[in-house]
């Protein structure tokens, strides 16, 4: 399959490019991650993993997690008070976070809301990146 062709490839090349080492670990935690973009735990990769590779420990799971994030492969995110998730979307976008089902959604912002936030930034400072939050739950 083509598709997961150029997913192995992007893997290979930014982790190659950290001077870091490609192993079937970190292919298989970042196909999970890739696989099912539903935002999960480390303690869920882990469960996850242990499917098709029951000998992986949580602390390799970890550890695959870590370079995968200092690859720019995959962000960290932060719902207060909840274990770190992890999403494989580097496009520019923000979370949803149902507070009924815990469930983390990405969503994207429309152009005018990323001029509009620029607009409002301390002058002589440009944005970097975006990490908005954003609270509520199913009606
Ligand atoms: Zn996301």
């Amino acid at each position: 399959m083509i598709a997961t062709d150029d997913r192995k490839t992007r893997l290979q090349d930014a982790i190659a490019r950290k001077g870091m080492r490609y192993t079937k670990q970190r292919e298989h935690v970042f196909n999970i991650l890739m696989d099912k973009r539903d935002h999960p735990t480390a303690d869920e990769v882990f469960v996850r993993a242990r499917r098709k590779m029951p000998s992986i420990s949580l602390a390799t799971v970890y550890n695959c997690l870590d370079t995968l994030v200092e690859c720019d492969l995959v962000r960290q995110v932060h719902v207060e008070r909840e274990s770190t998730r992890y999403c494989p979307n580097l496009s520019e976008h923000a979370h949803f976070h149902c507070e009924k089902t815990g469930q983390v959604f990405d969503i994207d912002f429309p152009e005018a809301f990323r001029e509009g936030i620029i607009s409002q930034l301390p002058s002589g400072f440009e944005m970097d990146a975006v990490d908005i939050l954003i609270r509520g739950k199913s009606n």
